[in-house]
Parts: C-alpha cells; sequence; structure tokens
C-alpha cells in the first residue's frame, strides 16, 4: 500500500493529475529512508535534510516531524518486510502550467515501500566496478531534488559497461557518485570530500564518518583529487540502499590489489553492528 495526499491505496490504484508540477517541470524533493527490522534507520537526520531540500526550493513544510513520524510508522505498518525502504516523494502540486509558483497550491505528497535487499555476499566479497565522469549537474546537489536527469544520464554511462556506479569530478576534485557518496582510502587514511553545496550531504556518509571517529580509524575531511582517487589504496561507495560498498574496478584499473581492502571491511563490520544496536537514531 503506498500514500498518496492523506490517502492509503494499492500503487495500482494511485494517479497523479499530468499538470503536477513534478511531472511538468521536476518541481519537488525526495527522501529515501532504510527501515531495519521494521524501525526507520537514522529518521531525525532523513527528516532534517528533506526540511534542507524544502527549504533549497521555497517549499512549505506540509508537516511537523511528529506527523511525518507517525505517517512513515503507517507506511511501515501497511507493508511487508522486516527491511524495507520508504520512499518520500513532494511536489510543489497540480496547477495551470507556468513557471512561477502558483498560489493556494496544496503540495503532491506521496510515499512507497519496497524490499530493502542487501548487496550481494559475491559483490561484497569480488567488490563492484565504477566508472568516472565528468560532474555536469546544476550546483546545489545538496537539494535532493527530484529533477534528476542529469544524475540518470550520468548513472546510464555506468550500466553501458555494466559497471555500478559513476564516480563524478568537478574541476579535477571528486564530488560523489551518480546516487551515492564516495570515499577513498589512502595510506590506510579514509579520506572523504567536504560537504558543499556540490555534493548530496548523504546519511550513510555521516554514519561512516562518526564509526571512524569512534573507533580510531584515522580520517581526513578534504578535497581530493581525480588523480588521488585513481591511485587509491581504497574506494568506498555508500547510500542508504547499498550501506557500503567497495570498489575494486575503476575503468578498467584494479583498485589497490584489486580485492575488497582491510578498511572496507572493518567499516562494513561496524555498519552492521550499528545498525543492529542504534536502529533509531
Ligand atoms: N549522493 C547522491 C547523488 C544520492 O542520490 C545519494 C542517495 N541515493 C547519496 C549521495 C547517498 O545518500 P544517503 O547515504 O543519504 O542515501
Amino acid at each position: 500500500m503506498i500514500y498518496l495526499n492523506g490517502k492509503f491505496m494499492p500503487i495500482e490504484e494511485a494517479f497523479v493529475p499530468v499538470l503536477d508540477r513534478g511531472f511538468i517541470f521536476g518541481d519537488g524533493v525526495y527522501e529515501v529512508i532504510p527501515v531495519y527490522s521494521r524501525q526507520p534507520f537514522r529518521l531525525t537526520a532523513h527528516l532534517k535534510r528533506l526540511q534542507h531540500s524544502l527549504d533549497g526550493i521555497r517549499l512549505n513544510n506540509p508537516f511537523s516531524n511528529d506527523v511525518w513520524k507517525k505517517i512513515l510508522e503507517q507506511v511501515i505498518i501497511n507493508n511487508e518486510g522486516e527491511d524495507q525502504y520508504l520512499y518520500l516523494h513532494i511536489t510543489r502540486g497540480v496547477a495551470k502550467r507556468d513557471h512561477a509558483f502558483p498560489e493556494n497550491v496544496l503540495p503532491t505528497i506521496f510515499i512507497m515501500s519496497n524490499p530493502l535487499l542487501q548487496p550481494s555476499q559475491e559483490l561484497l566479497k569480488s567488490g563492484a566496478s565504477a566508472i568516472t565522469a565528468v560532474d555536469n549537474r546544476w550546483i546545489r546537489c545538496d537539494v535532493k531534488a527530484i529533477s534528476l536527469l542529469p544524475n540518470v544520464l550520468l548513472r546510464q554511462l555506468a550500466v553501458d559497461v555494466h559497471a555500478v556506479e559513476t564516480i563524478l569530478f568537478r574541476n579535477g576534485f571528486l564530488t560523489e557518485g551518480a546516487a551515492s557518496n564516495i570515499f577513498i582510502v589512502k595510506e590506510e587514511i579514509l579520506l572523504a570530500p567536504p560537504k558543499s553545496n556540490l555534493m548530496l550531504p548523504g546519511i550513510t556518509y555521516d554514519v561512516v564518518l562518526e564509526l571512524a571517529e569512534d573507533n580510531q580509524i584515522p580520517y581526513e575531511i578534504r578535497e581530493i583529487t581525480e588523480t588521488e582517487v585513481s591511485i587509491a589504496d581504497e574506494i568506498l561507495l555508500t547510500s542508504s540502499t547499498k550501506e557500503i560498498m567497495p570498489i575494486t574496478l575503476l575503468g578498467n584499473k584494479p583498485v589497490g590489489d584489486g580485492k575488497p581492502g582491510e578498511l572496507f571491511k572493518r567499516l562494513h563490520a561496524l555498519y552492521q553492528e550499528y545498525k543492529a544496536t542504534r536502529m533509531r537514531e
């Protein structure tokens, strides 16, 4: 069952008018929230990022955090599966086509749940492959906007060559993946690009840095060059649905020794432990 504008219904019965500004302009924002053992993971952080995205497109938040929590709880109850991911989508609503913001229009609010599948053991053992590309997106990548055409085109470049992700560089510096954040390991130090308007502030990115801090794993948050990525000892990809994944092939070059590295193994184990023990926040 999905949630659409205050009602629960089967997805086959959910329709949005063609004049919805999400359809016409891509005028909206979204969130993806993992649910483990039927409990949302890092919910407060996701709702905070949702507020940041809404502020970024000047759209009022239709609900308080308490109301969001109640609605999301209901979505979880109305769907089977211990592990789910919630996709939450808000657009500026339905109005006559005009770029200018419409007045007195209600936003369209859509939430669906899908099964959250763990990355396969094979992928975690062998690692995944990625390619690189120039980051040609807009300069408000900190807003989780539903207008994802550049991300779709960049990601497809990876799909075309059977890779899992496209790692992006702007002016020679690492930003993120088409749908993930990217870390590298250099001389046993975990390196993360600094948050800015050029990347999405990943919730998983924050968890990884907290785990590094709490477990005395040396890390630095700083600009990372394309050359540093190309000669990294390890490359790690993070996202709410993929958790932490090792990238072992970049283009057609192995990363490090071509196998998932020690820091990946450690962080992956810490992440699994963290998920099990600190579910809610
Ligand atoms: N960057 C982009 C462009 C993304 O789409 C995502 C999420 N899919 C991320 C980073 C990772 O963010 P999170 O850890 O919050 O899922």
